[in-house]
């Protein structure tokens, strides 16, 4: 099977930290027993993409040209012999790539996946080519590479949404279930064990930090913290249920710190970090109770090393 599709395309970055993105047409070349062949409807952005596009060639095994986008939502084309899950004309959403064999991944425990940082942040170089040079292009982000019009996924990233969606409306607006909905929830209600005693932080209120915000709500924490420097965003958190905002671009902000202690003077149970921004996530290890929860998931620059002064952290009051 040869087909022509188009893609953004990330070249090399030609200037440091910005993404070298461009859409080209580019050739597929078939797929595997496992994969299938998708037409995106839709897809989300995260943050991840644009990281992982802007370091250079080398740095944690990233090579060039690649199509990155992992928030996919599209129709099911043509399938692979071993796939059971779905049939062509089926809408599905996509999300991260598991190897589903490993300890991590027959434990249920698919997000630590042995093989995640190969499969997702890396993929494969064998299905697709640019059009205009032959290059070779690293396809299958996180098992789909949805910034294509036609892309080529693994079962393994796939939920069948048939019986789910009633239009290609709902399956666009679900697109960013596929990472950003999904981690804020996942977040809050499986790794935070977020419960109505807990008072929760939020920084950042990307689709990350909404997710979480909303699932925090469902499950009636006490308190609900919500952290950005974007006005509107501080306005939809409120709306979806944050009990507390922070605006960190505000005149009178001096530390995160001080301003979570000067809402909750014991500070947040539960801290969900998405900015990836040094400073807050050490004033949010700060901010945290002692037996609480603080759980990364923003991506930080790619050489930071987190710093936490040790005597403040076990004396905390
Ligand atoms: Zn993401
Ligand atoms: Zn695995």
């Amino acid at each position: 099977m040869i087909a022509k599709t188009q893609a953004i395309v990330a070249r090399e970055p030609t200037e440091p930290l910005k993404p070298n993105w461009a859409m080209e047409e580019v050739t597929l070349g078939g797929f595997g027993d496992d994969e299938m062949l998708v037409d995106m409807i839709a897809t989300g952005i995260c943050h991840t993409d644009i990281v992982l596009s802007s370091v250079p060639a080398g740095a944690i095994g990233i090579a060039y040209p690649k199509i990155v986008g992992h928030e996919g939502a599209g129709i099911v084309r043509e399938i692979g012999k071993n796939v059971k899950t779905v049939q062509p004309g089926d809408p599905i959403l996509l999300s991260f790539y598991s190897c589903r064999t490993c300890e991590q991944c027959r434990t249920e425990h698919p997000a630590y996946c042995d093989q995640f940082a190969k499969g997702n942040y890396i993929g494969r170089q064998d299905t697709m080519e640019t059009a205009s040079d032959s290059q070779p292009v690293w396809s299958q982000f996180f098992g789909q590479s949805s910034f294509a019009q036609t892309t080529v996924a693994s079962e393994a990233s796939v939920v069948n949404v048939k019986n789910l969606i009633k239009n290609l409306d709902e399956l666009k607006l679900l697109a960013p279930l596929g990472c950003g909905f999904q981690t804020g929830m996942g977040a809050i209600q499986n790794i935070g064990l977020a419960t109505p005693n807990d008072v929760v932080l939020i920084t950042g209120l990307g689709a990350v930090g909404m997710g979480a915000i909303m699932t925090a709500k469902i499950l009636k924490c006490k308190s609900i913290i919500a952290v950005d420097r974007v006005k509107s965003r501080l306005e939809i958190a409120k709306s979806l249920g944050a009990t507390h905002i922070i605006d960190t671009s505000d005149s009178a902000f001096t530390t995160l710190y001080e301003a979570v202690r000067r809402l909750i003077p014991l500070g947040a149970s539960v801290a969900i970090e998405t900015t990836g921004v040094p400073t807050i996530i050490e004033q949010s290890v700060q901010a945290t109770t002692p037996r609480g929860r603080f759980i990364q998931i923003g991506v930080p620059p790619l050489q930071y090393e987190l710093s936490v002064n040790l005597t403040q952290h076990i004396n905390v009051s």
